[in-house]
């Protein structure tokens, strides 16, 4: 790859037209590159063939196609697949296909390693590289939807901003992606069918509200204790939980949409009755559902999947407060593909 050639996928639609309107010819042709690019995947000029080739040679002159390339696949016996992602420049994220009865979702990365600390999290022992590009975010997706159609015989219907990084750290970023996966031009996919996961970043929640998105949102709750929290997520001492309640009472209030809270109960951490007694109180905010995770174990034994008891319990004051509530099982586990595994392991 040349440095000093431009990638292509950072210009907008309108960009492109410039550059054609500056090389003497029709703009419209701006539109028929945008579609090769977008809506055909497109990894080449040579593809282009509505464009004339002395122009693509022009093109080829100016610009490069940066793509991502499935660098290693691996299958679970569940039928969930790893793609490990390999990036222009070398690096590599990983994204995870998650098939169940009726449908299959794509869980995509938004960063190289992490910007936060979670310390039960093994992507987070990763150091933060670099955020994605919207095309690289994109590109995930597009290559989850062809192995679903392959592998299930029918598209993607999910996306999930579960993979590894920090999705508000990237967010100008992560919502270009979106706009593009939902676009027509793109995937044409309902916002309805994403769902981003932070780890509660309040000033973004707000900003996603002010922006006016139309995806579900998901926060990694796992104590709604601040002093337990700050442990185990030690960002936490910054974004806490007095600002994030703050934050998700706007959200509410502005997309009057229920806001999903992922939950993990570990032993001797957060399985007793207080710890219960503050989730229920922090249910009572907004509304909401509670997702109880199942620990994957990241290999230091630090933290411990709480006993099946606990996780009743939980379940069970949360019925009788009348808070949606449900258990996740994990899928992938074999081939390090389930949440929080993600650490390039491959
Ligand atoms: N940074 C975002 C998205 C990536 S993590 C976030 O925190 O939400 C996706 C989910 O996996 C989060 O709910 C996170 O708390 C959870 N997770 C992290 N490590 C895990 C582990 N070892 N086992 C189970 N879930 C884990």
């Amino acid at each position: 790859m040349s440095k000093d050639k431009k990638d292509i996928r950072s210009l907008t639609k309108e960009q492109l037209r410039d550059f054609f309107k500056s090389i003497g010819q029709e703009p419209f042709r701006g539109n028929q590159v945008y579609e090769w690019l977008w809506s055909k995947g497109s990894h080449t000029f040579e593809d282009m063939t509505n464009i004339s080739k002395n122009t693509r040679e022009l093109l080829e002159e100016n610009f490069v196609i940066n793509h991502i390339e499935v660098d290693s696949l691996q299958k679970s016996n569940d039928g969930t697949i790893k793609n490990a992602v390999k990036l222009h420049d070398g690096l590599i994220v990983e994204s995870v296909l998650i098939p169940t009865n009726k449908r299959t979702t794509a869980c995509v990365s938004s960063q190289v390693g992490c910007s936060l600390d979670c310390k039960f999290c093994a992507t987070a022992k990763l150091k933060r590289m670099r955020n994605l590009n919207p095309d690289e975010i994109y590109d995930q997706v597009v290559a989850i939807d062809r192995e679903s159609r392959l592998y299930h015989g029918h598209p993607l219907s999910n996306i999930v901003f579960m993979g590894m990084g920090e999705p508000l750290m990237n967010y100008k970023n992560v919502l270009a992606s979106i706009e593009k996966i939902t676009s027509e031009e793109g995937l044409g996919m309902s916002p309805k069918r994403i769902t981003l996961s932070t780890s509660g970043v309040p000033k973004m929640i707000k900003k996603l509200a002010d922006d006016d998105v139309k995806f579900h949102l998901a926060v990694s709750l796992h104590s709604a204790i601040q002093e337990k929290r700050e442990q185990i997520m030690p960002f936490a001492k910054n974004f806490t939980l007095v600002d994030l309640k703050e934050s998700l009472e706007y959200w509410y209030e502005k997309t009057n949409r229920r806001i999903t809270y992922e939950y993990i109960v570990w032993k001797g951490l957060n399985d007793t009755k207080e710890d219960i007694e503050a989730l229920v109180r922090f249910c009572s905010y907004v509304p909401c559902k509670v997702n109880i995770i199942e620990y994957n174990p990241i290999d230091d034994g630090e933290f411990q999947q709480a006993a099946g008891e606990a996780v009743d319990a939980y379940l069970e004051a949360l019925e009788r407060n009348r808070v949606p509530a449900t258990v996740r099982r994990s899928r992938g586990k074999d081939i390090d593909a389930a949440c929080g595994q993600l650490a390039n392991k491959q």
